[in-house]
């Protein structure tokens, strides 16, 4: 039914750049049989899943969205492909999204943009734009996103999905490919707070694999979700971020979260207001360290060893093929920030710039923990602003960067953070953010489950 979902509406969704058509019917025959043959299985056995295409999968094209990584099939699986695979579920296929992650519209795309299925003149969120249009557009039950300032839950939000960044480590990112390795967590997107769990359920846990997979018990999140959906949050402090007031969420936005706040308060929840001064510091912070790690990690896109070779005639040297290679391979966005990266790094500027933004991390982590002795989790608005249309925000960086306001202080601490649909502003989507402390996932999804 997925797959006939999607050859009906993804011509216009635009949510797929690869469907595994026969995989996936293959699998699912399999599952049948075992289900026939009174195997015990998982509670997701059978359920079908779209992948974001930043995830290795095994023989499967893994691109990026990006040109240089065209035609590259990865010898192995990523480990949450391998638990995916191993609870029984069937995948769809990869999904669209911003060149190596790197945006917040999914406009980045080499491949064209994926369109927000409840206004296909509008961006669907980014850069997991395709893992959320996928779900709003019911060509998939659950999908897998990545979150490194925000690319999970901005597109949940503005495509009235949810989508949960768990704790960073709580989610291994053996086979993910690295945008900033310091912040990159994948993570489940789903139609409902307790659909979420059960696939974070099925894909966190230690991986020795990853040298920054968390070795300790993952927080019991399905069972969370369900107390969540009793409707009871007495004693459940919220903290409201007091510098968040007054920057500059559409009126609209503002509105949904405050009949938000006030439905939660009906359901038992205090509120607490608490000042995390260094939170507006976290959109310049993170532009320098996301980029520094990138302009390292995508180093390893040389011509040589994955995917597009360009001006390898025999007359050319190395480094003119690397250089033809990247030119011709790389898009601009993807371009601008491996030149800031590598500009922050350099000897004469690091302290300046990447020391600097390391410091400021510093002190939103502290931010955090000093509010988290006051109140259980903090919540806000997703976005800033509901999906815009297309081209609005390309021309001005900043304009774009802006998407993230809200999330990318979560990333540099490395709790975990969950966004749930709340309400509707001009006809869009509204999405209301939960963060927890790290380790703490099992709350976030208490109080998003009780808000749905
Ligand atoms: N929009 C942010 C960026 O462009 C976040 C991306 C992400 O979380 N992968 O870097």
């Amino acid at each position: 039914a997925h797959l006939d979902r999607i050859a009906e509406v993804d011509g216009k969704v635009h949510a797929f750049l690869h469907v595994d058509g026969d995989n996936a019917i293959q699998k699912a025959r399999d599952i049948d049989r075992a289900r026939a043959a009174g195997e015990e299985l998982g509670p997701l056995a059978g359920v079908p899943i779209a992948i974001k295409d930043v995830i290795a999968t095994k023989g499967v094209p893994t691109t990026c969205a990006s040109k240089i990584l065209e035609g590259w099939r990865p010898p192995y699986d990523a480990t949450l492909m391998e638990r995916i695979n191993g609870a029984g579920m069937v995948m769809l296929g990869k999904t669209n999204m911003d060149e190596f992650a790197m945006g917040s519209s999914t406009e980045y795309s080499a491949y064209g943009p994926t369109n927000n299925p409840w206004d296909l003149g509008r961006i669907p969120g980014g850069s997991g734009g395709g893992s959320a249009a996928a779900l709003a557009a019911y060509e998939a039950p659950l999908s897998i996103g990545t979150d490194t300032g925000g690319s999970i839950r901005q597109p949940g939000a503005v495509t009235g999905t949810v989508g949960a960044k768990p704790t960073y480590g709580g989610t291994s990112r053996y086979g993910l490919v690295a945008f900033s390795s310091s912040l990159d967590t994948p993570g489940p997107c789903a139609r409902t707070v307790e659909d979420a769990a059960l696939l974070h359920a099925v894909i966190a846990g230690h991986d020795p694999r990853d040298s920054t997979s968390i070795d300790a018990p993952v927080p019991d999140v399905v069972a969370a979700a369900r107390q969540g959906k009793t409707g009871d949050l007495t004693g459940v402090k919220l903290g409201l971020v007091k510098e968040f007031a007054g920057e500059g969420a559409e009126p609209g936005v503002m509105a949904a979260f405050r009949d938000s706040v006030d439905a939660l308060v009906k359901l038992g929840a205090e509120v607490v207001e608490v000042s995390c001064p260094h939170f507006l510091y976290a959109l310049p912070a993170y532009y320098l360290i996301a980029p520094s790690e990138c302009s390292s990690n995508l180093a390893r896109f040389d011509g040589v060893r994955y995917g597009l070779r360009v001006g390898d005639d025999g007359n050319r040297s190395l480094e003119e093929v690397m250089s033809l290679t990247r030119e011709a391979g790389f898009g601009p966005e993807v371009k601008r920030r491996i030149i800031i990266g590598t500009y922050a790094l350099s000897s004469g500027y690091y302290d300046a710039y990447y020391g600097q933004a390391q410091k400021v991390r510093t002190l939103i982590t502290r931010d955090f923990t000093s509010a988290f002795e006051k109140v259980d989790v903090l919540v806000s608005p997703t976005t800033p602003f509901v999906a815009f249309p297309f081209g609005s925000r390309t021309s001005d960086p900043y304009q774009m960067y802006l998407a993230d306001l809200y999330t990318i202080p979560t990333n540099l601490y490395g709790g975990p953070a969950i966004s749930v649909p709340c309400g509707l502003s001009e006809g869009l989507p509204v999405g209301f953010q939960i963060m927890a402390p790290t380790l703490a996932d099992d709350r976030m999804y208490r109080v998003g489950a009780a808000l749905e």
